[in-house]
């Protein structure tokens, strides 16, 4: 009688591994087919040195799994009535339209290839009106954008908090942000900077069918072929606080955590992206990144459209300072943040170091 082949394995097992333990290992030693079929070796040293890869400049160049390529980042420009530069942090710094044009013209000729615009308007008002204003600040920025850097991609940040007299990013019913009558608001906003040469429109208000809304406004404007770039997973985060001095965006009262993110919850950014998706989104971002890489590799992993990260405000200004102090070098933390991001995900990342990093590649 013939007995079952797992049996007559075991036997032979048993008769030449003293323990369960030292069979493992045994196993271990072997080369085996890994599941995806590919074959790998769970070798032990001294056979394997991962070291020899990593012995000179050469060798760990020719192994890298992840670069930093220029063509993948974006960066962000605070446009506002006159320049003011930020000695500590210069890339939160404001520049009037003017020196927007020789800034970009500058920042192209380093390697740059796209921005993104934030605008601070002479005046605010409840419903934010400069943001959708023919003549406002962004859209008078893109205009001549488009003319001295027709090469340059031009994003827009599409909210309602730089131009609010209230700080919130949609109009307000009482003390609550009324999510219905700001998407209009929103996708006015949307119209009108694909309208003075935007390339892509991204709405960072973290309103319910926003991504809907600017998607409709844009078909009827006969602009369907300006894509949706949604900030779809923006947390409400302590790490925006430089950015909102830049930007004048501090909500006058309460915060943002009735419309933003849950920083606890990465299942529901996934909803969000899910949504945005659906809705017509033609590429997702993830903000801030680096408290949120598994975000942004669970985002990857789900979804097939680009997806990207926002390298904020809160993230280069911690860098900045301690390389300031000398406790840390600046250049190298802000090179292993980027490759982390680009590591967990991201295809395009908008970052403050965008300029530096053109020098520094
Ligand atoms: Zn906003």
């Amino acid at each position: 009688m013939s007995e079952p082949a797992a049996n007559r394995v075991d036997c032979r097992r048993e008769r030449y591994a003293s323990s369960f333990a030292e069979e493992v290992a045994a196993e271990n030693h072997r080369w085996r087919r890994s599941r995806n079929g590919s074959v790998s070796e769970t070798a032990r040293f001294p056979t394997t040195r991962l070291r020899r890869l990593r012995r000179s400049d050469r060798l760990r160049a020719l192994v890298r799994e992840t670069r930093l390529d220029l063509d993948d980042f974006v960066l962000p420009y605070f446009v506002g009535p006159a320049t003011e530069p930020n000695p500590d942090l210069p890339a939160l710094g404001r520049v009037s339209v003017d020196d927007l044009v020789t800034e970009a013209a500058d920042a192209e000729r380093l390697g740059v290839r796209a921005v993104i615009l934030f605008g601070i308007p002479d005046e605010k008002d409840a419903e934010g009106s400069g943001a959708w204003d023919e003549d406002g600040v962004i859209q008078r920025a893109l205009r001549a954008l488009r003319e001295s850097s027709p090469g340059l991609v031009l994003l827009t940040d599409v909210c309602l908090c730089e131009y609010t007299s209230h700080g919130h990013c949609g109009v307000l019913d009482g003390e609550e942000v009324d999510n219905d009558a700001t998407l209009e608001l929103l996708a006015r906003t949307a119209v009108s900077h694909a309208a003075a040469g935007a390339d892509a429109v991204c709405p960072s208000d973290m309103m319910d069918g926003r991504v809907a809304a600017i998607r409709a406004a844009l078909d009827e404007d006969g602009r369907g072929e300006t894509p949706i770039v949604s900030y779809a997973a923006k947390y409400a985060s302590a790490f925006y606080g430089p950015f909102r001095e830049a930007a004048d965006s501090t909500p006058a009262f309460g915060d943002r955590r009735g419309y933003q993110l849950d920083p606890a919850n990465v299942r529901e950014a996934l909803r969000e992206c899910e949504l945005d998706v659906a809705e017509g989104a033609d590429a997702l971002l993830v903000k801030p990144a680096l408290p949120n890489l598994d975000v942004l590799r669970a985002a990857r992993e789900r979804f097939d459209l680009p997806v990207g990260a926002y390298n904020v405000s809160g993230e280069y200004a911690m860098l900045k300072a301690a390389g300031a102090r000398g406790w840390l070098d600046e250049r190298q933390a802000a090179l292993e943040s980027l490759t982390a991001i680009k590591r967990a995900g991201a295809d395009l990342v908008v970052s403050y170091w965008t300029k530096e990093l053109a020098g520094w590649l």
